[in-house]
């Protein structure tokens, strides 16, 4: 099988790899950021290979963010294949919107964030305009044999967001990893609703923990990536992850005097300072990664007290 990356820039201080592959079928793995120079890039890799945009027979999403669904709509006759969960953004409903808003109010009551509604905003910026629009209409469920590539199997690897797959060929030791590990950079592990689209908060960084504890199991000698180089040295760079992450829920158990109660803000606030309040999103889902981590490790005790969350040092 051949493999062709596109390496496109997105808004986000980043560039996406998607990866045109041929084998059975010809397939893009993951889209890429929608723009139009990132339109003429595929189209221009496409072409070296003698095809066209029209060519590609199918998408295969490792996840919903923009920055690999945005290009969805530039392949006429492709089937987009993932996770179901993508939809909520490829074609969202007033439904859904109004349900996100719920998630995340309850969210931010429970941490005791109330009537802010800057907090609100931010979590709710959807960047809506650079998703693509052509929904996935085949679903692939952990386990299953990704559709005109034989051999690749799909592996449900939430934790990084709630629809992540990724897919590998255990025979030949190749993989595609979208943005469950990446070379130099840990993915955030951003909150998000779960699944069901209940109000309660599903763990983003223990589900996380529980894909790279699958993914270290997996033979994989070349894993392709959604930003940075290949990743060849898979148990290796999951043992690096781990690390960092014990080393910075160390740092946020040092904010914990015995005795006292703390919310998730108050951690936050220690933890970023003034960034708290620029980034409350992403710097809230840091903090509760760290605290749900420390839980989970058996170092924190959490009480849930007139309807908020509070954490303290566990009691020897
Ligand atoms: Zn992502």
């Amino acid at each position: 099988m051949d493999i062709t990356r596109v390496s496109i820039q997105t808004i986000y201080r980043n560039i996406v790899n998607l990866f045109i592959t041929k084998g059975e079928t010809l397939t893009l793995i993951d889209a890429g950021f929608k723009s139009e120079e990132g339109k003429q890039q595929v189209e221009d890799a496409l072409r070296t290979m003698g095809y066209t945009l029209a060519d590609v027979e199918q998408v295969v999403l490792t996840h919903h963010h923009p920055d690999h669904c945005g290009l969805v709509d530039a392949f006429p006759n492709a089937t987009i294949v993932g996770h179901p969960y993508c939809n909520h953004f490829l074609q969202p409903t007033e439904a859904f919107f109004a349900y996100y808003e719920k998630f995340h109010l309850h969210l931010l009551a429970q941490h005791g964030i109330h009537g802010v509604d800057a907090m609100l905003q931010d979590f709710m910026k959807s960047d809506m305009e650079h998703f693509g629009t052509n929904p996935v209409t085949h679903f692939l469920a952990h386990g299953d044999e990704v559709p005109g590539m034989p051999g690749f199997v799909a592996h449900y690897t939430p934790g990084h967001c709630q629809s992540h797959l990724i897919f590998v060929n255990e025979q030949t030791g190749v993989g595609f990893g979208g943005d469950l590990i990446l070379d130099t950079i840990s993915p955030n592990p951003f909150v998000e609703p779960p699944l069901d689209l209940s109000l309660e908060r599903e763990s983003s960084i223990l589900k996380y923990h529980a894909s790279l504890a699958h993914t270290n199991e997996l033979a994989i000698d070349a894993l392709y990536t959604g930003h940075g180089e290949v990743v060849t040295d898979v148990r290796g760079r999951i043992a690096e992850i781990l690390a960092e992450q014990r080393a910075r829920a160390q740092k946020v158990q040092t904010f914990f005097v015995k005795g006292q109660r703390y919310t998730t803000v108050q951690i936050a606030k220690q933890l970023f300072g003034p960034v708290f309040f620029k980034q409350p999103a992403l710097t809230l889902s840091e903090t509760l990664a760290q605290l749900d981590y420390l839980v989970q490790q058996q170092a924190l005790d959490i009480v849930y007290d007139n309807e908020t969350y509070y954490y303290t040092l566990r009691a020897l």
